[in-house]
Order: C-alpha cells, then sequence, then structure tokens
C-alpha cells in the first residue's frame, strides 16, 4: 500500500484547500449565527465549486462528474472536513446509488443531479428502525404498472434543499431460515408528488444550518420506472452508498481534528501561566502527544479504506474501522483542544466549540459506533460459526 500522492492528487488536495479557505471558511460565522446557509450563498458556492470542478467530483466523467475514485475523493473530503458540514455539503457528491439509475433516471435524475439543477436527499431511516433499517415499516405497494407509498420517514438530511428523494421501503416479504424478512426496494419520488410531504426536522446540536427533515408518504403514487435499482434487491444499492458516506465521515473526522490539533498547539506555544508557556507542562503537552497518534492513526485506517475501495476490494470491516475510529478521535481531539484553551475554548469566538459539537453527530449517522463495532466482530467471529 502506497500513499505517497501522484501530482494530480496533490493539485486535488490544492484545489480543495484553497477552495475551502476561499470560499467556506469565511461563511462560517454566518452561517452558526443565521442557522442556515443563505440561498445566495448556496447559489454562489455552487457555481463556485463547479467552476473549480469540485462539484459532483466522485461522478464518472463522461457523464459531466470529475472522476475521482474513492481514494481521491477521501483526500478531497478530509480538506473539507476543517469547516463546517453546511458548508461543504452545497459542493454536492450526489450519492453513489444514482449510479444505479437506468434508462430514463439517466436523464431525469442522475445528470441533473450532477450538473447541479437537481438535489437529491436519501431516506432510510423511521421513527421506530434506525440501526434496525430491515425493521422499516414504510411500504411500497404495487398497483398495475405504479407503487404506493405509505409510511413515515425521519431525520432526513437536506431534506430541505432537495428536489426529490432516494426512497427506500419494504416492498413484500419472504421466508428465510431466519423467519420472515422484509424485501426492500429503492424508489425516486419528486418532493412535488401528491402524497409526499416534508415538514420541518428536529434541531441538532450538530452541524447547525444543516437540516433534516421527516418525510411522510400517504398514498403516494409513483411510477414503476422510478424503481432505482433491482426490485427488492434495495440493499445492494443502498450499500454502496453506506460504504461511500461512511468513509466521507471517516475523511471529515480527520480533516476536522487536524485544525482543532493545529489550533491547539499554536495555543499550547503561545499562552503563558505562571511564567511560562502551557505546552511545558507535561499535563498539556502529552494531551498534543495523544492527539497527534490518535489523528495520525486514524488518518492511516481511512486511507487503508479507501485505497483498497478505489483499488476495487472494497472491505465494510475496513471502512467501518475507519468511520469508528475516526470519529470517537476527533470527539477526543476536539474536546483535549478545548481544555487546552481552557474557558475560551468554549466560547464562540473560536471554531472549537462548533467542531466539538458537530462531530458528535458523527459517532450516530451512517450507523453507530456500535453498529460498526457489530461488522468488525462479525467478521472476525464468521470463520468460527459465530
Ligand atoms: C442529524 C442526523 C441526520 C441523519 N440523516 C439521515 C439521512 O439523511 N437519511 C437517513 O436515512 N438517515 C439519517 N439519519 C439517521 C441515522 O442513520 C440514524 O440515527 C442511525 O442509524 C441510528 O439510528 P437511531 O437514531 O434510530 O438509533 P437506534 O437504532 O434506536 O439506536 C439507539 C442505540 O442503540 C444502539 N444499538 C442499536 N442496535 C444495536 C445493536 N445491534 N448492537 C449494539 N447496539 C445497538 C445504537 O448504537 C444506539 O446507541 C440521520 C441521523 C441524524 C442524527
Amino acid at each position: 500500500m502506497d500513499f505517497r500522492l501522484t501530482q494530480e492528487q496533490e493539485m486535488i488536495v490544492d484545489t480543495t484547500r484553497t477552495f475551502t479557505e476561499r470560499e467556506l471558511i469565511p461563511h462560517e460565522e454566518q452561517v452558526e449565527r443565521e442557522g442556515q446557509v443563505s440561498p445566495d450563498l448556496v447559489k454562489q458556492i455552487k457555481q463556485r465549486s463547479i467552476d473549480a470542478g469540485l462539484y459532483a467530483c466522485n461522478m464518472p466523467t463522461e457523464l459531466g462528474g470529475g472522476g475521482l475514485n474513492s481514494f481521491d475523493t477521501t483526500l478531497v473530503d478530509r480538506e473539507f472536513g476543517v469547516t463546517s458540514y453546511a458548508l461543504h455539503y452545497v459542493v454536492a457528491r450526489p450519492s453513489n446509488i444514482l449510479r444505479a439509475c437506468k434508462d430514463q433516471q439517466v436523464a431525469e435524475y442522475l445528470i441533473p443531479t450532477i450538473t447541479g439543477e437537481r438535489v437529491e436527499c436519501l431516506a432510510m431511516s423511521e421513527p421506530d428502525a434506525g440501526s434496525d433499517v430491515r425493521g422499516m415499516k414504510c411500504t411500497a405497494t404495487q398497483d398495475g404498472k405504479d407503487w404506493i407509498i405509505n409510511g413515515t420517514k425521519h431525520f432526513i438530511s437536506h431534506a430541505d434543499m432537495a428536489d426529490y428523494v432516494i426512497l427506500f421501503a419494504a416492498s413484500g416479504e419472504e421466508k428465510t431460515s431466519k423467519g420472515i424478512k422484509k424485501k426492500i426496494t429503492g424508489f425516486l419520488v419528486d418532493f412535488e408528488t401528491k402524497g409526499c410531504e416534508r415538514i420541518k426536522g428536529y434541531n441538532c446540536v450538530s452541524n447547525n444550518g444543516y437540516h433534516n427533515m421527516i418525510i411522510n408518504f400517504d398514498n403516494c403514487r409513483v411510477p414503476g420506472a422510478n424503481v432505482l435499482g433491482e426490485l427488492h434487491n434495495g440493499f445492494d444499492a443502498a450499500n454502496e452508498w453506506l460504504g461511500a458516506t461512511r468513509l466521507q465521515v471517516a475523511a471529515v473526522c480527520v480533516g476536522r481534528a487536524r485544525r482543532a490539533l493545529k489550533l491547539a498547539v499554536e495555543w499550547a506555544a503561545t499562552r503563558e501561566q505562571f511564567g511560562q508557556q502551557i505546552g511545558k507542562f507535561q499535563g498539556v503537552s502529552f494531551k498534543l502527544a495523544d492527539m497527534q497518534i490518535q489523528l495520525d492513526a486514524a488518518e492511516l485506517l481511512t486511507l487503508r479504506a479507501a485505497f483498497n475501495d478505489a483499488a476495487g476490494n472494497f472491505s465494510d470491516t475496513e471502512v467501518a474501522m475507519a468511520k469508528v475510529f475516526s470519529s470517537e478521535m476527533c470527539q477526543f481531539v476536539t474536546d483535549e483542544a478545548i481544555q487546552i484553551f481552557g474557558g475560551m475554548g468554549l466560547m464562540d469566538e473560536l471554531p472549537l466549540e462548533r467542531m466539538w459539537r458537530d462531530t458528535r453527530v458523527d459517532r450516530i449517522w451512517d450507523g453507530t459506533s456500535e453498529i460498526q463495532r457489530h461488522i468488525i466482530s462479525r467478521a472476525l467471529l464468521r470463520p468460527h460459526g459465530g
């Protein structure tokens, strides 16, 4: 495994870093204050990221995307991670699931999402089905060539900015040796469809300005042509997405922790108490050492998972390790950085308290830390009949 960057990859990192410094970081305070990225700012970031070639960088070049593989997109996410997710989300990374689009779906959904004319969100979670996604109650019932959707999804990120949803619903049941199992199918549903209603979601401690919504489906009729991927095999498509988003979480955490550590080192080297730099007290300097060790370990796990994925050897265990370790590392690093700053660390004059809040959700969304550990331990025990 060789993580040395090619010249092209160095350029990708430089472009993303410069873009983040010029186009995103200057708006952090405003987004925190207003609790939203204003529509004008969304427009500006979107256009400038399209101009910089960063928009939809994960999508194939022949369809208008940036053509980056998962290692390269991990480098991009690591750079974006230093700033608020509410801001860098706008530089959209269309869901990998959309690669399953076929026939007219390509022209109607995939290509306009790559060009930025349309925005998607993804709805899997329900009030009674979080980690246990297969326990979902939202149903899709066939009616002639159409499907009728009923149920509720919640926690749906950026549904307020999207104009369609990639929806997962229970489309049937099958008998297995372990009992009755729900069959899950993916659908592309326009928000303007009758019977599909978005309502305000919950206020979240993390990522101020990045909103979630509740989506209700009440006899919502969806044409059969809008089935995404294979009928009853929605989990295959969903796994594509989950692998990519878990890697994204890991890379963002590495970027965010890098910034927190940099701030903490600068402060430890300049703040004086008892007549000397606080960094000269072992109680502070050893914190810095531990933060660096954790950060590097998280980064290596993340790059390994991305490297192998890019080489065609995707491993859900490696991705789970990267996600769980990086998100817990980032919580540790941002927390220790605040401790090193003392009282000022908790004040909103500095970005640290935001980063500390923002990273809390990383241990929950896209599969909790417990679910990641379940994936890792299951792989260890499976050969032993576990
Ligand atoms: C801000 C935010 C945005 C989100 N955006 C989206 C989105 O866009 N689309 C979407 O579909 N979902 C989204 N989610 C949902 C997210 O993926 C779920 O919150 C997550 O999967 C956990 O589900 P839950 O919250 O229902 O917790 P639960 O599944 O109820 O879990 C509660 C606790 O039990 C533990 N637990 C559950 N099962 C096990 C087990 N087998 N072993 C050990 N421990 C277990 C969990 O780890 C957790 O600690 C979002 C969530 C948040 C908070």
